[in-house]
């Protein structure tokens, strides 16, 4: 049989306990909060990379990204070749009021061009105010926390392996060729090693 005033009691001694405890409410936003480096804030587009696929707007399940684009004609490379198309962005904008953080559009991009970045704060009291544009999302760019270090005995990824190849390569080649008088090669200019003449690059051969 329960005593007479013990649930009183009890209720009293968790008052007590939690009285003496120190307060974990955050002071936001006078205080920022600490969190974590994969924190699921907002996506960030790094247009430079983005060729224009549409994988990210056909696999999200919200369909909340919105891509413009149209095509360009690249010049041939060098005479007699043939010329090429790319496709220029126009448009990039994600809806964030249908966004579910998903994550499944930066999983699928297939050239890097999307990331999470810890920043939250975006409210707004328009819900149309949430469609945010390519500009918008690549300011955010500048909050996406740097990668983890590589593991030191992890083998080197493949891309810098072959970026560095690449590279020794054009280095070698630029040793061994005469200099012509009045040349000047510049290394990323037209028809240069990743210049927009050279074959390969984001969004070409698209077409
Ligand atoms: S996180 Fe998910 S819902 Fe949001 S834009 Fe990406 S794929 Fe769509
Ligand atoms: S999947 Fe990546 S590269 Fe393709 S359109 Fe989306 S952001 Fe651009």
């Amino acid at each position: 049989m329960a005593i007479p005033g013990s649930g009183l009691a009890k209720g009293l001694a968790v008052t007590l306990r939690t009285m003496t405890k120190r307060s974990v409410t955050a002071q936001y936003p006078q205080a920022q909060p600490d969190l974590a480096p994969r924190t699921r804030g907002v996506i960030a587009l790094f247009e430079e990379n983005c060729t224009v696929c549409m994988l990210c707007a056909r696999e999200c399940p919200d369909w909340c990204i919105y891509i413009d684009s149209h095509k360009e004609t690249v010049p041939a490379a060098a005479a007699g070749g043939r010329e090429r198309s790319r496709n220029v962005l126009d448009r990039f904008a994600i809806d964030f009021s249908l966004c579910m953080y998903c994550g499944i559009c930066i999983e699928v991009c297939p050239f890097d061009a999307l990331f999470w970045s810890p920043e939250f704060e975006y409210a707004e009291t328009d819900i149309l105010d949430l469609t945010h544009e390519r500009d918008k999302l690549r300011d955010w760019m500048w909050t996406v926390p740097a990668p983890p270090a590589l593991d030191p005995a992890a083998e080197e990824p493949k891309e810098i392996a072959a970026a560095r190849k690449s590279a020794q390569k054009t280095l070698a080649a630029r040793a061994e060729a005469p200099a012509e008088p009045g040349e000047s090669a510049e290394p990323g200019g037209p028809g240069g090693p990743g210049g927009p003449g050279e074959s390969g690059g984001p969004g070409e051969g698209q077409a």
